[in-house]
């Protein structure tokens, strides 16, 4: 939605999809940089906008967007009808910049539907039960066309974006990184909480609950290519049992380049310790990823985990405080300069080795491993951030995830 040169193309490839049969529900994000600006315009009046305000504001990029794409459609002579969320209404809790959809009404939509409609409905953005316009955080929109798709019970919610789909890791770390044709949700929920960030990771746990089959797929394609075409092009975020049994062990390498890592040196190893250390952070809203504690020797033990980067001065505000005063614990030690990278598939689950594999890889290279963390489809390790170009590059390969 980047001008109304490229809104003009939206409509021709949503007219192009209505001419072959299908309803359409759309739902756009705010023309590009739109949201940014708004936000910017709220910081030059005070550092910290109450939120509800925030979101008043911010919900407006949808609203333009949604009645340039009618017009457009209308110009081509397509019945459409645009709606803010909360005419809709897709309904949120209070929890304002990052509210969670409760309920969508498709009541309305559906009669607009049947009445020949093509129906677009901002992204984005709900209402809460007082009525008050809420936003779902950035890059909502995902969250809003996943959902939307699902209170339809849509055949397929297509995202089209600025990526042609998921790739099997960053292509501008690995040059020769292949965009895959499906992946798991259970994979694309692993590699976007992992740091890929192709979708909202709220949209994928929504196609995941409603079993909402969800291709990614490019925005900047000609809008009239053939639709057979399109209709098989991106990536589809499928269901395992869904899948042929002939797939790669690995899916794809996730990396995430800001993490930070904070050990307490010496606290005492007695019940309700990991509780004492962790409890207060988690208490900041500071999220805690990749957790060890140390055999003790002599009643004592090291406690690490890692944090965000972002929030790693925070956590350790947060920790001096707390654990100076409740553990007595003699020294509190963090490292900004770590990464973590991650091998992901579904097919970990009936093959062995994986780990053994990425570790030798790994020790091939030279990159000391420090901590390490495993889920039913995923391993992830922490490095030195200066090598975990190198790593991703390695494991790519040694998987074999290169493109032919
Ligand atoms: N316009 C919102 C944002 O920039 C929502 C979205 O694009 O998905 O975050
Ligand atoms: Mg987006």
């Amino acid at each position: 939605m980047g001008s109304t040169e490229r809104i003009k193309n939206v409509a021709k490839r949503v007219a192009k999809w209505h001419d072959a049969g299908h309803q359409m529900v759309v739902v756009p994000s705010a023309m590009s940089g739109e949201t940014n600006r708004l936000l910017g315009l709220a910081k030059e009046i005070m550092p910290q906008p109450d939120p509800r305000e925030l979101d008043m504001l911010a919900s407006t990029g949808e609203q333009v967007s949604v009645a340039l794409l009618a017009m457009a459609l209308q110009s081509l002579g397509k019945q459409a009808v645009s709606y803010a969320g909360w005419q809709v209404p897709i309904k949120t809790d209070s929890a304002f910049t990052k509210a969670r959809i409760q309920s969508i009404d498709d009541e309305r939509v559906r009669r607009d539907l049947d009445a020949g409609n093509v129906v677009i409905i901002t992204g984005f953005q709900g209402m809460d039960p007082e009525g008050n316009i809420t936003t779902l955080g950035r890059g909502g929109s995902d969250t809003s066309a996943v959902a939307v798709a699902a209170a339809l019970k849509a055949k397929e919610c297509l995202i089209y974006t600025d990526v042609d789909g998921v790739y099997t890791t960053d292509p501008r770390v690995v040059t020769d990184a292949r965009r895959l044709k499906t992946v798991t949700f259970e994979e694309m929920l692993e590699m976007a909480s992992l740091g890929s960030k192709v979708l909202q990771i709220r949209s994928v746990e929504f196609a995941g609950n409603y079993r909402m089959p969800t291709r990614v797929l490019s925005s900047l394609t000609d809008p009239l290519m053939p639709l057979d075409e399109e209709a098989r092009s991106g990536t589809l975020i499928s269901f395992e049992e869904d899948t042929n049994m002939e797939q790669a062990t690995i899916t794809g390498i996730a990396f995430s380049r800001d993490e930070a890592k904070i050990t307490v040196i010496g606290v005492p190893d007695r019940p309700g310790i990991a509780y004492q250390i962790l409890g207060p952070v988690a208490d900041a809203n500071i999220e805690v990823d990749m957790i060890i504690q140390n055999q003790s020797t002599d009643g004592k033990t090291d406690f690490t985990f890692t944090v965000p980067r972002g929030e790693y001065t925070k956590a350790m505000d947060v920790l001096e405080r707390s654990v100076r005063e409740h553990i007595g614990a003699a020294r509190i030690v963090g490292d900004t300069k770590v990464s973590k990278v991650s091998v992901v598939g579904v097919g970990m689950r009936s093959h062995v080795g994986i780990a053994s594999q990425m570790f030798r890889t790994l020790s091939e290279e030279n990159v000391n491993i420090q901590m390490i963390s495993t889920s039913e489809i995923k391993i992830s390790v922490l490095i030195d951030e200066k090598y975990m170009e190198l790593a991703v590059r390695a494991l790519h390969k040694a998987f074999g995830l290169e493109s032919a």
